[in-house]
């Protein structure tokens, strides 16, 4: 199934993406994480995409179309795919569609997580990761059974660069001007499902996986 989750910087589509890719055993394709792991790899593209990604504002629609266009081709997404942060424009979204039209294989669905602003901040400026398996904790919300090590593996926790409270800020105004207007281009599709992206995690992959079983 090929399908976008939408929401805002902090809406928990990194953690619901994980468990769904599991679940449905599909890809969760990440622009930010294939834009991290270009600047960790020192790439020209990781050059040219870090200033941006340190301000919170978004990198070049050039370089993340690219950046999509070829993940796509992977084997691993023939039968489908999760996006998680992309698209997170208009033309994006609408260079994604004319991709997809050109393979034969439109998108089929489109989950908004629908998370109240103030609760945004808190998770953003909690939130902590595991340097190993990628474990998502929140200092304020859910935090580790020992400060800094992850309950899964022991492995160390970080603060990912971007989770300062200038950054976020911007982000989350980046999402309002520039994202959120993908609600009603996906709405006016007949594509979009919205489901409460506060309370328990469990229940939330559960209303999402839902969404994906119908589609
Ligand atoms: P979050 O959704 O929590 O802000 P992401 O990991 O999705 O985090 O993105 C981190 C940063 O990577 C963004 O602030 C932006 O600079 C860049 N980025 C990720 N996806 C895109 C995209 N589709 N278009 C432009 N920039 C992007
Ligand atoms: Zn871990």
């Amino acid at each position: 199934m090929r399908t976008v989750l939408l929401g805002a910087p902090g809406s928990g589509k990194g953690t619901q993406g994980v468990f769904l890719s599991k679940k449905f055993d599909i890809p969760q394709i990440s622009t930010g994480d294939l834009l991290r792991a270009a600047v960790t790899a020192g790439s020209d593209l990781g050059k040219q995409a870090k200033s941006a990604m340190d301000a919170g504002a978004l990198v070049s629609d050039e370089i993340v179309i690219g950046l999509i266009r070829e993940r796509l081709t992977h084997d691993d997404a023939k039968n489908g795919y999760i996006l998680d942060g992309f698209p997170r424009n208009i033309a994006q979204a609408e260079a994604l569609d004319q991709m997809l039209v050109d393979l034969g294989q439109p998108l089929q669905g489109v989950v908004l997580l629908d998370v109240p602003f103030n609760e945004l901040m808190q998770r953003l400026t909690g939130r902590r990761t595991c340097k190993d398996c990628g474990a998502i904790f929140n200092v304020h919300l859910s935090p580790p059974a020992e400060e800094g090590v992850c309950d899964n593996c022991g492995g160390e926790l970080f603060q990912r660069q971007d989770d300062n409270e200038a950054t976020i800020e911007n982000r989350l105004k980046v999402y309002e001007e520039q994202t959120a207007p993908l609600v009603g281009f996906y709405q006016q599709q007949n594509k979009l499902h919205t489901i409460k992206g506060t309370g328990d995690i469990d229940a939330i992959t559960d209303a999402v996986g839902a969404i994906f079983d119908d589609i």
